[in-house]
């Protein structure tokens, strides 16, 4: 184990906050939890994006809480370079570093990024993982918590409805911790919330609740479904690198694109063929595609009268008035179920 560390052993944490934990860290890091039976596990994923710190602050309260385990548990701080970077939680990639929750099914590791969670992966890959929960947090503000997952089979979404009102299958060959996960066991990322957000801490907890009754770690139930509605069929949108986008109560001459300021309030919503997104006079500058295959941005919008609409009818997600944002990961379209 050359580029992750990895400890039996969480007595070293107990007592310290989130800040303390994060600070003993050196590098992207595994714990376990060593259950009463080892012949199972699941792993708890947190900080795969260091601006995202619900789900690390709810480890850190979990393992002081000195719980029993029936079986293993294993938790992954991930970016933790990242999330060193001063102030905490600022940063969700280091700067010119890569997206950590894109390269989990790169096979000839270029970088030392890549190689840490190839290595990282071939250790998880040996583990007998009954199934994932990977905590995440969003920058927009006023959208409801979702879960995303990689497979719709019934297993995976009964839990995957009890987590959050909202489920999105996102489609292979965006290089996510589920997505090599998923042919191991059901993998699930939730998005609990805006960055730093007290409910988004709140919201990472109940989950982890959940999933623990789910898989038996803790006595109880997940409890009932919160909605019965599934989105599929994503795709991805960004912006160019070159182009520039705005986001404005009017068109802004200067930039390729502006696109309406509360687009992310249409997140999570159904969005009709028509409804207008912006001003550009051709869509030149924005790429589509589905993970896998490059898709023509057209079948999606359209431009008149140097006005941007949707062309289909849709669910939009991770809409967000950031340009770095738009460029880096860009956003998403579902179709319902
Ligand atoms: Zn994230």
């Amino acid at each position: 184990m050359e580029t992750f560390d990895y400890f039996e052993d969480v007595s070293f944490l107990k007592g310290k906050d989130a800040l303390e934990v994060l600070d003993t860290l050196k590098r992207t890091t595994l714990f376990r939890v060593k259950g009463r039976d080892s012949t199972q596990a699941v792993l708890v994923s947190t900080l795969i994006h260091g601006s995202e710190p619900c789900g690390f602050r709810a480890f850190v309260k979990e393992i002081n809480e000195e719980r029993d385990y029936p079986i293993d548990v294993y938790f992954m701080v991930g970016n933790v370079a990242a999330a060193q970077i001063e102030p905490a939680f600022s940063h969700r990639n280091i700067p010119e570093g890569k997206n950590f929750n894109r390269i989990w099914c790169v096979d000839q590791p270029e970088d030392d990024e890549e190689t840490c969670i190839a290595e990282v992966k071939g250790f998880l890959n040996k583990l007998p993982l009954l199934g994932v929960l990977d905590l995440h947090s969003f920058m927009a503000k006023g959208v409801s918590p979702h879960t995303f997952v990689v497979s719709v089979d019934d297993k995976t979404l009964e839990l995957a409805k009890c987590l959050s009102p909202y489920v999105l299958k996102i489609e292979p060959g965006m290089g996510a911790l589920i997505e090599a996960m998923s042919p191991k066991c059901p993998s699930f990322v939730v998005e609990c919330g805006t960055h730093d957000a007290p409910e988004a801490d709140a919201f990472a907890e109940v989950v982890l609740d959940k999933f623990f009754k789910a898989y038996g770690i803790l006595e109880g139930e997940a409890g009932d479904a919160l909605t019965d509605d599934v989105f599929v069929n994503m795709t991805n949108f960004k912006v160019k690198a070159e182009s520039k986008a705005v986001w404005a109560e009017e068109k802004d001459p200067s930039a390729d694109v502006t696109f309406r300021p509360d687009c992310e309030g249409i997140n999570l919503s159904a969005v009709k063929a028509g409804e207008f997104c912006g001003w550009a006079t051709s869509l030149d500058f924005m790429v589509a595609s589905t993970g896998t295959e490059d898709i023509d941005v057209a079948e999606f919008f359209y431009v008149e009268d140097g006005k941007l609409y949707f062309k289909q009818d849709c669910v939009p997600n991770l809409m967000c008035a950031n340009e770095f944002i738009a460029k880096e990961s860009g956003f998403y379209l579902f179709e319902k179920r």
